[in-house]
């Protein structure tokens, strides 16, 4: 599980459509919340782009990218 690699949200291009939320299943994101509230980020899987690939805002980086 990665401790160097987890979502961070831009909270201002975020539009809080949920589907980052929806689709992670590692515990990252709080569930109860649409808008995205990331709690558990040794959770995320290192590398994974699934819920940035969703995002139709292009809110979601990833710390430890080293792409950006
Ligand atoms: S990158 Fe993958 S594992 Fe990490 S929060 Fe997004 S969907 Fe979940
Ligand atoms: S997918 Fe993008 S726009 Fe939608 S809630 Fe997540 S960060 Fe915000």
């Amino acid at each position: 599980m990665a401790k160097n690699w987890y979502p961070m949200i831009n909270e201002e291009s975020c539009v809080e459509c949920g589907s980052c939320v929806e689709k992670c299943t590692h515990g990252v994101y709080d569930k109860s919340s649409q808008k995205p509230i990331v709690i558990y980020t040794d959770g995320c899987v290192d590398g994974c782009h699934g819920c940035g690939n969703l995002c139709p805002a292009d809110a979601i980086q990833y710390y430890g990218d080293t792409n950006i």
